[in-house]
């Protein structure tokens, strides 16, 4: 007799598995899942698995035999494995639906260039991306359209939103996200501040706590043993699921190289062929930069090359995996 089920929490060899009808195994791997050379990790965060039941063997109960293929993994390079030069992909979450990233529109002020390096790090990855722009209203719906107006014309979906529970225009946004996370398994981020706790709270009364012990434990900053758990958004757990993970901005942008940047900021890849040097690093001085020709033109925002060149220059300076 076997199951299927979801991994909502990984941790030490135990995988945590939530099957169909709502119950919870903990289960180990089958040796053969484990053995031999591996690209990235045999088991992870948001995996459908298939297991079977076993006679207890200390805190497991079950014994998973099956991964089904993986879709979209939130992932970054082993950074043990890597100084081994070993290349192993650490899947931190499998089969992500949607990143959210969380953005104040005030308290704390909106930085776009923090946009842009998280963006970069999920177009990287090619997951699919939501901006949530909240506390909406602190500052109205028109200046809060204004600020994100640059990366809706790119083409990013955004949301604007409020917890404050007074404010009956706004608080339609968090109607609007619970909608877009139905049946999905997201991954939510931002910076402390920007009212993820609330906004899981309007969501789901009671999700924040759940979701806050997970936060508590990434702050210790043991990225890469502690390993974020997966909260049902819905009621009894049937498909909404968020993982909450802060220590996201450390590697966002890890597997990322300087010369694969450009093809990460939408509006700056379709210049990138006509440049005179095809190495061109649309920085100052290159001539012949389609890039900078376009910025020019207005065809790409000042703010947005700003940023590029200032990522460009970091990711230059990192060492290379
Ligand atoms: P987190 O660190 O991202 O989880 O942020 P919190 O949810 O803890 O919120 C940080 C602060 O912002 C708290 O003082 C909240 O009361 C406040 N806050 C959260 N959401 C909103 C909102 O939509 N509007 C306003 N005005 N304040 C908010
Ligand atoms: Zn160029």
């Amino acid at each position: 007799m076997t199951y299927t089920g979801l991994v909502i929490k990984a941790h030490s060899g135990f995988f945590t598995v939530h099957t169909d009808s709502g119950e919870r195994y903990t289960c180990t791997a089958a040796g053969r899942l484990t053995k031999g050379k591996h690209e990235e990790d045999a088991l992870a965060l948001g995996d459908h698995v298939t297991f079977e039941l076993i006679k207890s063997e200390g805190f497991a109960n079950g014994r998973i035999t099956e991964v089904e293929p993986r879709v979209r993994s939130l992932a970054r390079k082993d950074p043990i494995a890597s100084i081994k030069n070993r290349n192993i992909r650490q899947v931190i979450v499998s089969n992500v639906d949607v990143v959210v990233f969380v953005f104040a529109c005030a308290a704390p002020d909106f930085h776009p260039r923090m946009l842009d390096r998280y963006l970069v790090g999920a177009e990287a990855q090619k997951l699919p991306i939501l901006i949530v722009a909240n506390k909406v209203d602190l500052v109205g719906i028109d200046t809060a359209r204004k600020l994100f107006a640059t990366y809706e014309q790119l083409g990013y979906e955004v949301l604007y939103t409020s917890s404050n529970s007074e404010d009956v225009a706004t608080h339609a946004g968090v109607d609007a996200l619970r909608e877009r996370l139905m049946g999905k398994l997201s991954v939510l981020t931002g910076k402390s501040g920007v009212g993820k706790s609330s906004l899981l709270n309007a969501l789901k009364p009671g999700l924040q706590l759940e979701v806050g012990r997970i936060s508590a434990l990434w702050k210790k900053g043991k990225h890469t043993t502690v390993v974020p758990e997966l909260v049902a958004l819905d009621e009894n757990g049937q498909g909404s699921w968020i993982a909450d993970t802060p220590g996201i901005r450390s590697y966002a942008i890890w597997d990322v190289d300087a010369e694969e940047l450009d093809a990460y900021y939408r509006e700056i890849k379709p210049y990138v062929g006509q440049c005179t040097f095809n190495d061109c690093d649309h920085l100052d001085n290159t001539p012949g930069c389609a890039v900078r020709a376009a910025v020019s033109a207005g065809k790409i925002t000042e703010a947005r090359y700003d940023s590029y060149c200032r990522l460009r220059e970091e990711l230059e300076k990192q060492p290379k995996w």
